[in-house]
């Protein structure tokens, strides 16, 4: 079976929007759920007080116009307008009924949300079963599943037909709300939300990864945010998620250009930012190999990474690229072989170049860095 680090869901809910079971009952088919989906991350047995719109998220990519067949795209195109009405459903999900009347952006027509067609199921309901995965599990998000005895065995506990909707999140419904909570108008909501992602188990964004799709469309809320507040936790995490998400603009560029001062307090996520955003920042190269000596090695290895990406060379960039390399860190010494690497290109390597090498192997003994260092030595 095939696994692919993805956050989706499987989300079953009634046909009928009104049905609500009563509290036993839902423990109850919260228990079989549990049971009948054992891998699932999280499960939940959830009301709500009114009947809501649940959709698919990045599932759903085209709308149909019920009165003159136009369809509305979800487009990569950063400020179409498809996009937009997309991502807006996205963010108020409780906020749409069946009633909720929308203006299609392709077609300019005004329908209610119960008309609409989608390319993938979507529901209203007032009660959902939902069991999150971090992986794409390929049976549980096929379309087999609404067929499934799992989807009878609940179907005979409730009493009611189900319908399964298979949801893939942009990102998790937990970290929609503290990105939120990041861009908000209120320094205090900022920063809570700022300590809550410090909170988070370290690589929680590598196992649950935050769409691109989503940190552009929310770009602009992100710079005003890292403009506005005070506080160096919101203004790190605003460009670490820009930064994965590899979003640039004019305006970042000059942020980060004027902010990249030793005195900084946010060289880390400059330096981050950098690194997954070389192309712009060509024009820092002076100032990121001032951090080569850095008494931080964490700095002297973000600075290591984030030179690496940029165009060296050989005349004005070795003294900086070995002392990388024979750095103490061995970190570190591995990115400063990479960009000596990038620097020497097909060129052959000099006695000076011979004798670095040497050294590097000599320090690094079985890590990586000496292999590398070995691999170029035997080469030439
Ligand atoms: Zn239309």
């Amino acid at each position: 079976m095939s696994q692919i680090n993805m956050d989706c869901a499987l989300s079953i809910i009634p046909e009928d929007p009104n049905f609500v079971p009563d509290k036993e009952l839902m423990q109850c088919s919260l228990e079989l759920l549990t049971k009948l989906f054992p891998y699932a991350e999280e499960h939940s047995a959830r009301s709500f007080e009114r009947v809501e719109f649940i959709s698919p998220e990045l599932f759903l990519s085209a709308v149909t116009c019920p009165i003159c067949g136009v369809q509305t795209l979800r487009t990569s195109a950063e400020d179409d307008s498809g996009r937009l009405w997309f991502s807006k459903i996205d963010d108020s999900q409780n906020e749409v009924s069946e009633n909720t009347i929308t203006r299609l952006p392709a077609c300019g027509h005004s329908v209610s949300f119960a008309e609409l067609k989608f390319d993938c199921p979507v529901g209203f309901a007032k009660f959902a079963l939902t069991a999150r995965f971090s992986h794409f599990d390929e049976q549980i998000m096929s379309d087999e599943i609404q067929d499934s005895d799992e989807l009878k065995a609940l179907q005979r506990l409730l009493a009611v037909p189900l319908k399964a909707l298979r949801v893939f999140y942009a990102l998790l419904p937990s970290d929609r709300l503290l990105i939120e909570g990041l861009i908000s108008d209120s320094e205090e909501e900022r920063l809570a939300a700022a300590n809550s992602l410090d909170e988070l188990e370290p690589g929680h964004f590598e196992e649950h990864s935050v769409a691109k799709i989503f940190i552009e469309d929310k770009s602009s809320f992100l710079e005003a945010s890292f403009r506005k507040s005070k506080h160096r936790s919101v203004k790190a995490w605003v460009l670490s998620f820009l930064a994965d998400a590899e979003y640039v603009s004019d305006e970042l560029v000059d942020i980060i250009s004027a902010e990249l001062r030793p005195d900084s307090l946010l060289l880390e996520p400059l330096l981050y930012y950098i690194y997954r955003n070389p192309k712009r920042f060509q024009h820092l190269k002076s100032g990121i190999k001032q951090f080569h000596l850095h008494s931080d090695s964490d700095l002297r290895w973000r600075a290591a990474l984030a030179l690496k990406n940029l165009e060296l060379n050989y005349l004005d960039d070795i003294d900086v690229v070995r002392t990388l390399m024979l750095d103490d860190f061995y970190a570190s010494r591995l990115e400063g072989l990479f960009a000596f690497k990038k620097i020497l290109g097909e060129a052959s390597l000099s006695e000076a170049d011979r004798m670095f090498l040497s050294r590097v192997i000599d320090k690094d003994e079985n890590g990586s860095a000496a292999f590398y260092a070995k691999e170029l030595l035997s080469k030439q």
